[in-house]
């Protein structure tokens, strides 16, 4: 399987500080303020036959990112989109998962970072786009997260921002270790809030919940599943949603650029059964991502 080739010793090239260089030759110092002090953003994108779904959409977070971080990325979201595109087509992939990397550089080690270059990669790995419904509608578990999401006054929660990501690890880890897939993350408030690296959907009445993204990022998956629902008159309704909740909730689905649309059987006591409203929109995600170039996306609308 190519997950298990290590990311440091891949054939082929990446796209690093403007230019294609031999993959195994993208290294940096280990004196880096981005691995020391987390001044590091990032993208995860996927390329469906041929196409990065979404890529402005995800180029302009990334630049957004930075902004919040206080970095200038050196390049325009121009320059990046096409940068995207030419590490999916030197490795020759179609269907791939694209990392884009900003992060500042080894000239300053100390809280403050702004005489560092800001450097920016992406890379490109195959990952293709497998799609079996009915495998999927089984549907995964969730255990419940002891960490919670920060308030946005104690941390960045609109950037897409390494640092953020700490407490996903180690809550996805103690997930792993419970012998459940991933695990569903509560607020600073206690409202429910995302899962490690996904947003967080329900169903109750035929109609879809979702908690509102005022401390965690408002996922590019997210917001083209909303827009799915409606163009098939399935109400959408953001809102604080408590825990208690969740025994009123009849299914329930992940969503994002990795996940996809992720149907969830469990989390903790709580019981789902994916059905309906997530087949269908598992099946629409499915539809759009692969829409060919030409045709008008409905979840660009
Ligand atoms: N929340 C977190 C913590 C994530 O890592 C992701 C994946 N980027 C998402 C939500 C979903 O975002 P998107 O749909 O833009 O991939």
């Amino acid at each position: 399987m190519a997950d298990l080739i290590p990311f440091d010793d891949r054939d082929g090239k990446l796209w690093l500080d403007g230019k294609l260089v031999p993959w195994r030759d993208a290294k940096i110092h280990v004196l880096s303020h981005g691995l020391h002090y987390a001044s590091s953003v990032f993208e995860g994108e996927r390329m469906y036959s041929g196409r990065i779904y979404k890529l402005e959409e995800h180029t302009s977070r990334l630049f957004e990112s930075a902004r919040i971080l206080d970095m200038t990325i050196p390049f325009t979201e121009r320059q990046i989109n096409e940068a995207s595109v030419l590490a999916c087509e030197t490795q020759g992939f179609k269907d791939a998962y694209v990392r884009p990397v900003v992060w500042r550089g080894s000239e300053q080690m100390s809280v403050a970072g702004q005489a560092n270059k800001i450097h920016v990669a992406v890379a490109a790995w195959q990952w293709g786009s497998y799609f079996d419904p009915k495998e999927k509608m089984k549907g995964i578990r969730l255990g419940i997260s002891r960490w919670r999401r920060p308030a946005p006054d104690t941390a960045p929660t609109a950037a897409k921002a390494a640092g953020l990501y700490m407490i996903c690890t180690i809550s996805k880890h103690e997930a792993e270790a419970d012998g459940v897939h991933d695990a569903l993350m509560y607020d600073y408030r206690g409202y429910v809030a995302e899962a490690t690296g996904a947003n967080v959907f329900f169903v109750q009445d035929g109609k879809l919940l979702t908690p509102t993204p005022d401390c965690f990022l408002n996922g590019i998956t997210r917001q083209s599943v909303m827009a799915l629902a409606r163009a098939r008159q399935i109400p959408v309704i953001e809102r604080h949603i408590k825990p208690e909740e969740l025994s009123g909730f009849s299914e329930c689905f992940l969503t994002g650029t990795a996940a996809e649309v992720t149907p969830v059987a469990e989390i903790g006591p709580y019981k789902f059964k994916p059905g309906q409203i997530t087949e269908t929109l598992l099946t629409d995600y499915h539809a759009d991502v692969n829409r060919p170039v030409s045709a008008i996306s409905l979840s660009a609308a």
